[in-house]
Parts: structure tokens; C-alpha cells; sequence
């Protein structure tokens, strides 16, 4: 029998973290001391305390029935005082919230509820692969927006067609950025409220990496500035915050027309998160956010470290003021994955080459700050003794 892929299948490019992971574990079946700075997957483990609701919240039978629906209330109320702490904005647990299995899986689904065949949607790039791969799932056609250095990695709105805004139906931001590190203000915030109500287009802003901020400098989110409800929602997850990557927990909340048409598609898809789980996901949100403080004080001296020891050696380095990455420059005359390569084959480093996340990242790597402090340093002085002049790689 002759199995052929749909078309959808085959516009999918490959998935770049998963060939990334390829050959990091080709390099250490070699022998080779990798240092890991590739996918951004927190190295520590998840609070105890957090494991510990688990442990007992696995034993009620109550949990062993199939989940179904939004989340159970006491959930999504943990989730709405949360958010009234941190951001100051008010969201109805009843019926402007709905719990993820990952907000990636939001991310990924969120299209098949108001994207038809065509439709455009407006993606950031470089970015976080998952709002492309939505869009080729549901028949839209992507539309990128490129971050670049000179508009602070901020879309520019303004340079968006016409004719493309007015086909376009969802517009994803993602602050603080995955993969360059900036993070956005209100005024932006501001400015997407104003052209989404002009061309009545959905916002779905990504905030995994609200938590995950330095210097005291709290991120904002886009429910923050007025009318946002009106026009969007924002995916928040668990996984970075509180070390649950693998726990899959995460979050959409605002405009309740746009959660329900997430809903549905969800209802019809999955049935639900673990409520046991989510019941974890009440302790890590209503506990003290000790840990939380602590996540961010190891990854702030880990930044403090790489980026000072890299300077030392002449890279220069913008200093991110939110995320675990680290968003470099290449050396003169390399290109993206030439520089990859070289730190790979001579360096055992693994990092993300920045046009494998969109083309406007070509030039940059990311580093995601995943190892201990001695690795970092370690890393560095394994850059060191590259010499980046003695072999000029093809572009
Ligand atoms: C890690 C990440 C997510 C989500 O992760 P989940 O584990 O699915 O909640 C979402 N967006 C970006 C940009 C990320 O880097």
C-alpha cells in the first residue's frame, strides 16, 4: 500500500528543537562533553512542595473520571486571584478561562476556532515555531512579522499591507520574546489594542515568560491596557515558572467569545487537563512564590556570569531583562549555522541557530541559560579558543 502524507504534513517544516536534540545526542554517542544550551527546558526540578500536593491529589478517585470542559472552578478561581495580584486585571473564572494541556497546545489549536482556508495570520519571526504550525494545520496562511533590533524586536504594525490587515483574523505577540529576550510596554500593548479593533483581528498574546524577569523590571501583560479584553486573549503557562515543562499545565484567559471558541475545539479534541494536576497547579499558584523568586535569582547571577565572562572576550552581548535566553550576535562573517556548527564541532556547545526560528534571526544565536554556573563559565572558555578568523565558513 502506498501511504502518502497530507499536504498539511508536508508544509511543515522540521521541527527545529527535535533536530536540534538529534544532534546533540549523535555528538554525546561520540563521547563528547556537550554543554546544552539548546531547548529552552529548565534544568531544575519542580518545587517539593508542589510534588507533594500531587502525591495527594493522585489518590482521589475523584480525579481518575475524565477531566472535561474548562478546568475545574477552584482552578480557574486560583488562576483569577493570581492574576489579580500580579497584574491587577480582572478575569471571570466562569467563563474567561480555559486550562491547557500546555499553553503550546493552545497555541497550536487556537486557529482551527476562527482561522478559514486562507485566512491570514500574523506571525512574529523569529518565534516560537508553534503559531506557524497552527496556521498550516488550519489551511491560514502566515503572514511574518519580523523582530528586528532596530524596532526593539516589536512588530511594526505600520508596515503591515492593507490588504494584509484586512485578511488577517489572529495576530500573535509573544513578550517577553522567545527567542530574543525583549520584553514590551503598555504603549505597545496600546498600539496592537488600536490595530486589532481597526481590522477586527483576534490577539493572542504569549506570556509564558511573564515570571521569568530580572532586575525587579515585572513584565506587563496585554490584558493590562484598556479594550484588550475586547479584542484577545493570553496563553500563560506553568512550565517555566514553577519547572513543570513536564507536567503540560498552562492556561488561556480574556475575551470570553474568543475562550469559547477555544473550547469548543478543545471539548472536541482532548478531554481535559489531569485534574490532579490541576489541583498542583492550585498549590503552585496560590502557595508562597518564594520559589519563584528564587528561579529567578539563579538564572539572573547565571545571566550576570555568561554575559560578563563573554564580554571578557570580546562578544557583545545585550543583557536581557526577562527569559532564560540569551540572544548573541554571530561572529563577523558567520552566518547563523556556520556558528552553530563551529560551536558544536569544537566546542561542544549546543545553542539555537536564530534563522532556524524565522529568517530575520539570521545573524544571531540563542543561548537558553540551562546549566549550572560552572558549565556556563565552561562554555565560554571553551568559545574562547575558537578562532573565528583562521577558517571563514560559507555563508
Ligand atoms: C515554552 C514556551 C511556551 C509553552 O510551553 P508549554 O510547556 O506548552 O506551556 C509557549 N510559548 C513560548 C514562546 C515558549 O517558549
Amino acid at each position: 500500500m502506498i501511504i502518502n502524507y497530507s499536504e498539511r504534513l508536508k508544509k511543515l517544516p522540521p521541527y527545529l528543537f527535535v533536530e536540534i536534540d538529534r544532534k546533540k545526542k549523535a555528538a554525546i554517542e561520540k563521547g563528547v562533553d556537550i554543554i546544552s544550551l539548546g531547548v529552552g527546558d529548565p534544568d531544575m526540578p519542580t518545587p517539593k512542595h508542589i510534588v507533594e500536593a500531587m502525591k495527594q491529589a493522585i489518590k482521589k478517585p475523584a480525579h481518575h473520571q475524565y477531566p472535561f470542559g474548562a478546568g475545574i472552578i477552584e482552578f480557574r478561581k486560583a488562576i483569577a486571584n493570581w492574576y489579580k495580584e500580579r497584574f491587577n486585571v480582572d478575569i471571570n473564572p466562569n467563563n474567561e478561562i480555559y486550562s491547557l494541556i500546555g499553553s503550546k497546545e493552545g497555541i497550536g489549536h487556537i486557529h482551527l476556532a476562527f482561522i478559514n482556508p486562507k485566512d491570514i495570520v500574523l506571525v512574529p519571526e523569529p518565534g516560537y515555531p508553534v503559531y506557524n504550525t497552527g496556521t498550516i494545520f488550519s489551511d491560514g496562511i502566515a503572514y511574518f512579522m519580523p523582530l528586528k533590533e532596530k524596532n526593539s524586536f516589536l512588530p511594526d504594525l505600520e508596515s503591515i499591507p492593507e490588504k494584509v490587515s484586512q485578511k488577517a483574523k489572529i495576530i500573535f505577540i509573544n513578550y517577553p520574546n522567545n527567542p530574543t529576550a525583549a520584553t514590551a510596554n503598555p504603549d505597545f500593548y496600546a498600539r496592537v489594542v488600536k490595530y486589532a479593533k481597526k481590522y477586527n483581528i483576534i490577539v493572542c498574546s504569549d506570556a509564558a515568560y511573564s515570571e521569568m524577569y530580572y532586575d525587579n523590571q515585572k513584565p506587563h501583560s496585554f490584558l493590562e491596557v484598556k479594550g484588550a479584553k475586547d479584542v484577545g486573549v493570553e496563553f500563560h503557562s506553568l512550565s517555566k515558572t514553577y519547572n513543570m515543562t513536564g507536567w503540560r499545565l498552562g492556561w488561556a484567559c480574556g475575551n470570553p467569545k474568543v475562550i469559547q471558541g477555544l473550547g469548543k475545539v478543545k471539548d472536541n479534541y482532548d478531554s481535559g487537563v489531569f485534574s490532579a494536576i490541576q489541583e498542583a497547579g492550585i498549590c503552585a499558584l496560590t502557595s508562597s512564590q518564594k520559589c519563584v523568586e528564587d528561579m529567578r535569582k539563579i538564572y539572573q547571577k547565571r545571566r550576570d556570569v555568561f554575559i560578563g565572562e563573554l564580554g571578557k572576550i570580546g562578544w557583545k552581548v545585550n543583557k536581557p531583562q526577562a527569559t532564560f535566553y540569551v540572544w548573541a550576535k554571530t561572529p563577523v562573517g558567520y552566518s547563523s549555522t556556520a556558528t552553530v556548527s563551529r560551536l558544536l564541532d569544537e566546542a561542544g556547545i549546543v545553542c539555537t541557530p536564530g534563522n532556524g526560528m524565522g529568517p530575520s534571526g539570521e545573524g544571531y544565536v540563542r543561548f537558553a541559560l540551562t546549566v549550572k554556573e560552572t558549565r556556563l563559565k565552561e562554555a565560554v572558555k571553551r568559545i574562547s579558543r575558537i578562532n573565528w578568523k583562521t577558517k571563514k565558513c560559507a555563508l
